[in-house]
């Protein structure tokens, strides 16, 4: 059992003031591998005064000193790769090999980058008699949800770093233990006491609590559309900034002039990474008509090369979803997809063949989709993909851009001038043409109902900050 029942504030591991606990379960096996204290509004008092107290201080570190400090982070996280790889299999189900490339690599990557970015910074700028400066805004509270455990907290914490701003984080309690281990890491690191805190526990009490507390500055919140309006709701009583990174129903656009099995392979790469429980995916796959058919043979090809089942076997492309809600969840998905009159080309409700134990789902297809179906329109956070057709690339980009979100969008092709012409079309904050790995250094975050500010690189860090002039300044 990976129990942790303390919670860490002011730099000590303390006892929860209440009696409550949270089983945390291994989707995969739907075992209890551990439990965590269910915070109280007075753990996190305790733990926003510690931070509060350790603001001004941190605050005024040096550039310098914060540069050394996350690479002192980057190297313990480096240290503690097993333990990270093994507790995101355990609690989320993601499989070994996602854990080891992704997952980890991801909280890395954010740690290494900001350090990064620091060095090119500037907090100070001089425009004749006036000064303008940039400050750390104050307590940061930060909420993330369970899908990248290591990569919503670190993006946020090294961004918090980096500008000089202290935090209280409140991780989802289905992966809580990927934060307890990234605690244990800035204890080795020497992060100031009350620079960081955690408090464990549920979104009604500690998220909560976070969003309404006259001593937070700054909300950071990645997680659903309807929770971050509830924190807007209540940040707005103490005029709180909010930052907010929601869902998304993200296009593929696929150009008649790119290979269709590649295109295949890109899509259901991509819709069944993470089993699907990605804001960014791509869960709407837009084909040319007349490369429709040949499309839909193509990802039938493909499909078996992304097998789904248990989590430790090293050829597992996708694992089990986090919890039985979300299972049920995409289940009646699948279902509403079939009633609405999309047809199912692979997949489909109930468990794949001999993973009875486990919230699998498995890889389903539905094509004749059409936009303004719910499978087209809602999140489904699950490995399901919706293929729908287009005739011109203007009628493309309208239906790409015919939904409320707009955290991503994707496009393949040859032509660079078209792919141009895709990417900039559409609403959203992040386009990747033909499939490029990841850059650290591009801001990440939606248009539209998908949320509000960027994470990622230096704009990440830019929301941490304040800024202030001073104007008439003697010369
Ligand atoms: P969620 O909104 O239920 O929970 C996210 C976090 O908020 C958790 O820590 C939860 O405990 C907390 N929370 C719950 N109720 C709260 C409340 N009333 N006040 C404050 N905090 C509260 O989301 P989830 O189910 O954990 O994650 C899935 C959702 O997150 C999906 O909709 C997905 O698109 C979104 N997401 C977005 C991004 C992004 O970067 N845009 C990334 C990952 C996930």
């Amino acid at each position: 059992m990976k129990s942790r029942l303390e919670h860490f504030i002011n730099g000590e591991w303390v006892a929860s003031t209440g009696s409550e606990t949270i089983d945390v379960i291994n989707p995969a096996t739907e075992e209890v591998i551990g439990q965590i204290s269910s915070g109280t509004e007075e753990d996190l008092d305790k733990a926003v005064a510690a931070a509060r107290e350790a603001f001004p201080s941190f605050s005024q570190t040096s550039k310098q000193e914060r540069i050394d400090l996350l690479n002192r982070i980057a190297d313990e996280y480096e240290k503690r790769k097993d333990d990270i790889i093994e507790t995101i299999t355990q609690e989320l189900g993601a499989p070994i090999k996602m854990s080891e490339k992704v997952h980890y690599n991801m909280g890395l990557s954010h740690f290494r980058q900001a350090a990064k970015e620091l060095e090119a910074l500037e907090f100070t700028e001089k425009r004749g008699s006036t000064l303008i400066t940039k400050e750390a805004i104050g307590v940061s509270g930060l909420i993330t949800p369970w899908n990248f455990p290591t990569n919503q907290t670190s993006t946020k914490l090294a961004s918090a770093f980096a500008a000089g701003s202290t935090v209280v984080l409140k991780p989802s309690e289905l992966t809580p233990f990927a934060a307890i281990i990234l605690a244990e890491i800035f204890e080795a690191a020497n992060v100031q006491k009350g620079v960081f805190n955690l408090v464990n526990g549920t979104g009604e009490v500690v998220g909560n609590g976070i969003s309404s507390h006259p001593d937070i500055d700054f909300v950071s919140f990645t997680g659903s559309g309807a929770v971050g309006q509830k924190i807007t709701e209540n940040g707005a009583k103490t005029i709180k900034k909010v930052a907010l990174e929601l869902g998304g129903k993200s296009p593929l656009i696929v150009l008649d002039d790119y290979d269709v099995k590649k295109a295949a392979k890109i899509a259901v790469g991509n819709i069944l990474s993470n089993s699907g429980q990605v804001c960014a995916a791509a869960t709407r796959t837009l084909i040319p008509q007349s490369m429709k058919d040949e499309f839909i043979e193509a990802v039938k090809e493909v499909l078996p090369e992304f097998p789904v089942g248990d989590p430790y076997d090293r050829s597992t492309y996708l694992g089990p979803l986090v919890s039985e809600k979300q299972y049920n969840r995409v289940q009646d998905y699948i279902k509403k997809g079939q009633s609405e009159g999309a047809t199912l080309v692979v997949g489909g409700t109930g468990k794949p063949e001999g993973l009875d134990k486990g919230y699998y789902v498995k890889p389903t297809v539905f094509a004749d989709v059409k936009n303004n179906m719910t499978i087209a329109q809602e999140e489904i956070f699950g490995p399901v993909m919706s293929i729908l057709t287009y005739e011109t690339l203007d009628e493309a980009i309208e239906i790409a851009n015919d939904t409320i979100f707009g955290l991503a969008g994707y496009v393949v092709g040859e032509d660079n001038d078209t792919l141009l012409k895709v990417a900039s079309s559409i609403r959203a904050g992040r386009i990747t043409i033909n499939q490029v790995p990841a850059d650290y250094a591009a801001p990440f975050g939606g248009y539209k109902q998908s949320g509000i500010g960027r994470e990622w690189g230096v704009y990440g860090i830019e929301e941490y900050l304040e800024i202030k002039s001073i104007i008439g300044i003697p010369s």
